[in-house]
């Protein structure tokens, strides 16, 4: 996903302030390969882009960004954890997730399809007596070199 990262750092740096604890340096890097990426990213892939980071120290990152619900994982179809930050600062989002290497892409659809979702996903709970407050929706297939 294409975000501002000056405002998500703006973001990131108050909710974890707001919680007494401090944007450090690792923990600023970790986010800006996170935007960098524009997509779920495993942990080899993001120790391989951001040399900088020990293998610790971006676990460790990891840990806390999750904790504090700044991060999540991202779950796709093989068994590689990969990561995104969450939709708080980065926007509503799908997944492309292909089913013979594993890779994940963002992609969003137009806000008149996501209102139709969110009515037909309505209409479904009600039934239920559920009371729906959001969607995740992940398109399966191939990705472009799978396919090839
Ligand atoms: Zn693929
Ligand atoms: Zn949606």
């Amino acid at each position: 996903m294409e975000a501002h990262s000056e405002s998500v750092h703006d973001q990131v740096s108050q909710r974890l302030r707001k919680s007494g604890l401090v944007y450090t340096a690792g923990r600023r890097q970790l986010v800006d390969l996170l935007l960098q990426f524009g997509r779920p990213a495993t942990v080899p892939e993001l120790l391989k882009r951001g040399s900088r980071l020990t293998q610790s120290s971006m676990y460790r990152n990891l840990a806390d960004l999750e904790e504090m619900k700044i991060i999540h994982k991202v779950s796709g179809n093989d068994d590689h954890a990969r990561y995104e930050l969450t939709e708080e600062f980065i926007g509503h989002h799908h997944h492309l997730i292909c089913v013979r290497c594993g890779a994940i892409d963002d992609f969003v659809v137009t806000s008149d399809t996501e209102h139709a979702l969110d009515a037909a996903l309505a209409r479904a709970a009600r039934s239920a007596k559920f009371t729906v407050s959001g969607h995740r929706l992940d398109a399966l297939g191939l990705c472009a070199r799978c396919k090839r």
